[in-house]
């Protein structure tokens, strides 16, 4: 009305209506009810209200509770109170915000369509939201239908944080880029290595992650010192790697593979157990020599010379494995010409596969976030997130020692461990208490910020292309 006055510059004065010859249609319009304006409002609000708590999935008796617990509340007294005598600043900040749609019934606090629960029954009220373990959202927009007190949101969180059954059945977790690690920048720099079995005999493979070359040698016995031996082999012949990638098979986990690392002047990188994703490219090494071998025997025909041609055969990048490694070509019993090639060529290859390789990779994957001492965590098993655990160190990159409930250290991946707030509860509730002592208690999320901080905001979606002199150093 205000509004729609401003345009006129009026002088108001009030006349009695008897002195109102013609009647105006507000004040004469005819009333479809009977009674007071007072009480129209009032019936207004009364028809909401059973219209509220009609369509509220509450019992009566969890209603009477609810009315019953209200009037004990001391907090939800005074809210009442504002209610009805008029609210001044510095009571109940919790509710100021909201003050608008607040109103009372029945003995009941409603805030729109939605009852005020008592601080006693929030707890149930949760378990009541969380049936079924659905997850945040689901649960929010339940509470968003019917209930309501200042925090609910957070306390969602929270409680949904620390279930024991949704988190025994968290989804897995998505799988991280590809580590720029694995690039090497030069032949026999870093290998892999890996035994296997095949037809009752058993092997040790060793491949370089650069040139894809790879040596394998029959075991009399899968002891440390003959898988040793045969490696002193291998090093006498092509050098000693920077860095040795294995499993933690009881061949390499040992003092003496540790003896032999350290004489050898070499870095001893170990896989986390059950995530054998790490140590790829021995497994894949092992599947091709496998495959080979299989085909000799099955073929009858040599397999040295089934090796060397897969040694001598290009890859994808132009170049063979041999070529790679040794830089000429190896003389199979296929007639060929001896041109020379560029080498830089085939490195450069190389080097725009791998990239495209990663960004490949990485279009379906996500970082996670590091872990630090003492995070409370889950193991991921066959089925389910069902043990506890707390970070104890970081044994190599997103690699993690971590010690169970009942003493055991394990060693994970970062991707089979979930990060957990559990264990956390007296911390955790003293600090929501202080928190709700402000109004906006129930915005505060230190989590985001720090996430927000270390992942740089990004808007475009298209793949990171380093311009060509940057792949030149990578
Ligand atoms: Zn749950």
């Amino acid at each position: 009305m205000m509004m729609t006055l401003q345009r006129y510059d009026f002088d108001l004065i009030y006349t009695p209506v008897k002195y109102i010859v013609l009647a105006d249609t507000l004040s004469r319009a005819p009333e479809l009810n009977s009674g007071t304006a007072e009480n129209t409002a009032a019936e207004d609000i009364e028809t909401h209200i059973n219209m509220v708590t009609a369509s509220l999935p509450a019992s009566d008796t969890i209603l009477q509770q609810i009315v019953k617990e209200t009037a004990k509340d001391s907090m939800l007294h005074k809210v009442s109170h504002c209610v009805n005598n008029g609210w001044s600043k510095g009571v109940c900040p919790q509710f100021f915000p909201v003050r608008a749609e607040l109103c009372m019934s029945k003995g009941l606090l409603l805030r729109k369509n939605r009852i005020v629960i008592p601080q006693t029954m929030r707890k149930d009220m949760l378990h009541c939201l969380h049936e079924g373990h659905l997850g945040v959202e689901k649960c929010k927009r339940r509470a968003r239908e019917a209930i309501y007190w200042p925090g609910i949101n957070k306390d969602i969180e929270e409680m949904i944080e620390k279930c024991d059954i949704c988190l025994r059945h968290h989804y897995k977790q998505v799988k991280e880029p590809m580590l720029v690690a694995d690039l090497p920048t030069a032949p026999w720099q870093k290998v892999g290595t890996d035994l296997f079995n095949l037809y009752g005999k058993d092997y040790l493979l060793v491949i370089d992650y650069y040139s894809n070359y790879p040596e394998i040698a029959q075991l009399s016995s899968t002891t440390a010192q003959s898988v040793i031996v045969h490696m002193k082999g291998f090093f006498a012949r092509h050098g000693i790697p920077q860095c040795v990638v294995s499993d933690n098979g009881p061949q390499y986990d040992c003092g003496e593979f540790k003896e032999f690392a350290k004489h050898y002047g070499f870095k001893h990188v170990t896989s986390s157990p059950l995530y054998p994703q790490a140590n790829g490219q021995a497994e894949k090494g092992v599947q091709i020599v496998k495959r080979l071998l299989k085909k000799a025997k099955d073929g009858k025909t040599d397999p040295h010379l089934a090796l060397l041609s897969y040694r001598a055969a290009p890859l994808e990048c132009g170049a063979s494995p041999a070529e790679l490694l040794m830089c000429r070509k190896l003389r199979t019993t296929l007639p060929q010409l001896q041109p020379g090639r560029d080498n830089n060529n085939w490195i450069n290859n190389k080097k725009r596969l791998k990239i495209r390789q990663k960004m490949a990779y990485d279009r379906a994957t996500k970082s996670l976030e590091p872990l630090c001492e003492k995070d409370t965590v889950r193991i991921e098993g066959p089925n389910c997130w069902d043990r506890k655990a707390t970070v104890l160190s970081e044994v190599g990159p997103r690699s993690y020692v971590v010690e169970t409930e009942d003493g055991h250290k394990v060693r994970r991946n970062r991707r089979s461990l979930l990060k957990t707030h559990e264990n956390t509860d007296k911390h955790g509730e003293t600090e929501s208490e202080k928190q709700n002592d402000t109004p906006n208690a129930h915005q505060a999320e230190p989590n985001t910020t720090a996430s927000q901080m270390t992942e740089p905001i990004r808007r475009s979606t298209r793949p990171r292309k380093p311009p060509e002199r940057l792949i030149e150093k990578v």
